[in-house]
């Protein structure tokens, strides 16, 4: 066992912790439970799982997960170069959900402003790079025709590059 590197990680990890807390601790009882439900929710495995579920039930194939594309898409589809985001309701600031926290405003305005302003930036580097760019909010999964209505359409409106 590489005693120095579990070290490592394992103080790595406690850091993480220690600054969550922090954060949490400057905040109201009811604000701090709104706001870690939400933090739980990013990059949120869930998220990733419901829209495979969509995917298996509509019987949509050839997605690809975690793969190194610019603005690291939720899944791409490499043949018909679609990618697609999941975007979280609070962290992308969804006009229909969400709802402003109460305490450290500016610092919420702030990042989710950044936030919203990265997805537009990086949708026009994809579509400039020929990719179809879908971006779902996090709510539209429980609407699982909706997805997958939308993910064939755009598989099906292009050819796959390898086709002939
Ligand atoms: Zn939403």
């Amino acid at each position: 066992m590489n005693l120095k590197a579990s070290f490592t990680t394992k103080s790595a990890s406690s850091r993480l912790r220690f600054r969550e807390i922090i954060v949490a601790d400057r905040m109201t009882k009811s604000q701090r439970s709104y706001t870690m439900s939400r933090i739980k929710s990013k990059g949120n495995q869930s998220t990733e799982l419901k829209t495979v579920a969509i995917f298996k039930e509509y019987g949509i194939k050839g997605w690809r997960r975690n793969q190194k594309v610019e603005g690291n898409p939720d899944f791409i589809f490499r043949q018909q170069k679609v990618a697609i985001f999941i975007d979280g309701c609070f962290w992308h600031g969804c006009p229909k959900c969400y709802i402003p926290p109460k305490s450290n405003i500016a610092y919420w305005e702030t990042k989710i402003a950044r936030n919203r302003k990265r997805d537009r930036t990086i949708t026009k580097v994809l579509t400039g790079k020929n990719w179809t760019v879908l971006r779902f909010w996090e709510h539209s999964l429980m609407r699982p025709k909706y997805v997958a209505n939308k993910v064939l359409h755009a598989l099906s409106a292009i050819e796959p590059i390898d086709k002939n």
